[in-house]
């Protein structure tokens, strides 16, 4: 069914979070981006058009810098992130660039999202930038956003972005394979919940905890952006980014992962 979804799919919004992108030391994963890039390749060369969103600028900050990690007032996580979003990149230009690939840099927040004028100018540069094989890498502007006007986290971002190009699927990658009915890190036998046709349902039916390393959502952001797609005709799929050919494989349906089902117009 997964691999259905992604076939059907021409227009793909793929969020990448900040779990994801570092390693178990918290500093930025270049190997996994070189290799993400390769395989977003293989998918464009299939005629997918793909458009990223990517969190990691703090992670990216945070590696570059070798300090501040702790600071959590909000200037010096502005400035950690104004910093690393130019790490993070230099990262993507180079993975992508190995693959003869254009990346192009948008940075939103929610006000953004809620201005005519502005929505028609980022669609317009979203389609420009695809329709000339460009992916555009798309991350809050977390130096001019503060609590009160942030979007805060990459998953509504992601799922703001797919509904203003009107994708026809949207991909997260985190650190979990998908929803499980209870915690698979406390309870080993928790099972997978592959197919979501209704999220009031399995709102019902989940625990649902807090967030951990160092992204900023949470499964609570997850559905919010599955509920928000799905209304809007787009499926979501939620997987891990950590295992080997993430995209690919989920691509040939050799991997599992939780698929939320579009509403019906
Ligand atoms: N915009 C944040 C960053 O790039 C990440 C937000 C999130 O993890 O959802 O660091």
């Amino acid at each position: 069914m997964i691999s259905q979804a992604i076939a059907d799919a021409r227009k793909i919004v793929i969020k990448i979070g900040s779990n994801t992108l570092a390693k178990a030391d918290g500093t930025i994963n270049p190997e996994f981006m070189a290799d993400f890039a390769s395989q977003c390749a293989e998918l464009m060369k299939q005629g997918k058009q793909i458009v990223l969103v990517s969190s990691g600028a703090q992670v990216a900050g945070v590696s570059t810098l070798d300090r501040w990690a702790r600071k959590k007032d909000i200037h010096y996580r502005q400035a950690l992130c104004a910093i690393g979003q130019v790490e993070l990149m230099d990262h993507w230009r180079n993975a992508f660039a190995s693959r003869n690939i254009h990346i192009g840099q948008l940075l939103l927040t929610k006000e953004d999202f809620q201005d005519d004028h502005r929505t028609l100018n980022m669609r317009n540069t979203i389609f420009t930038l695809v329709d000339e094989g460009v992916v555009p890498i798309i991350n809050e502007n977390d130096s001019v956003s503060y609590e009160e006007i942030k979007i805060g986290d990459n998953d509504n971002l992601s799922a703001l972005t797919a509904i203003l190009w009107s994708a026809d699927l949207l991909i997260l990658f985190s650190d979990i394979d998908g929803v499980f009915e209870k915690n698979p890190k406390e309870f080993p036998d928790a099972r997978l919940i592959e197919r979501v046709p209704d999220i009031t349902t399995l709102r019902n039916t989940i625990t649902i905890g807090s967030t951990n390393g160092f992204g900023t959502g949470g499964i609570q952001t997850k559905l919010e952006a599955a509920e928000k797609v799905t209304a809007y005709g787009i499926p979501m799929l939620l997987a891990n980014g950590g295992r080997e050919q993430c995209l690919l494989s989920l691509a040939d349906g050799k991997r599992a992962g939780t698929l939320f089902l579009a509403r019906e117009a």
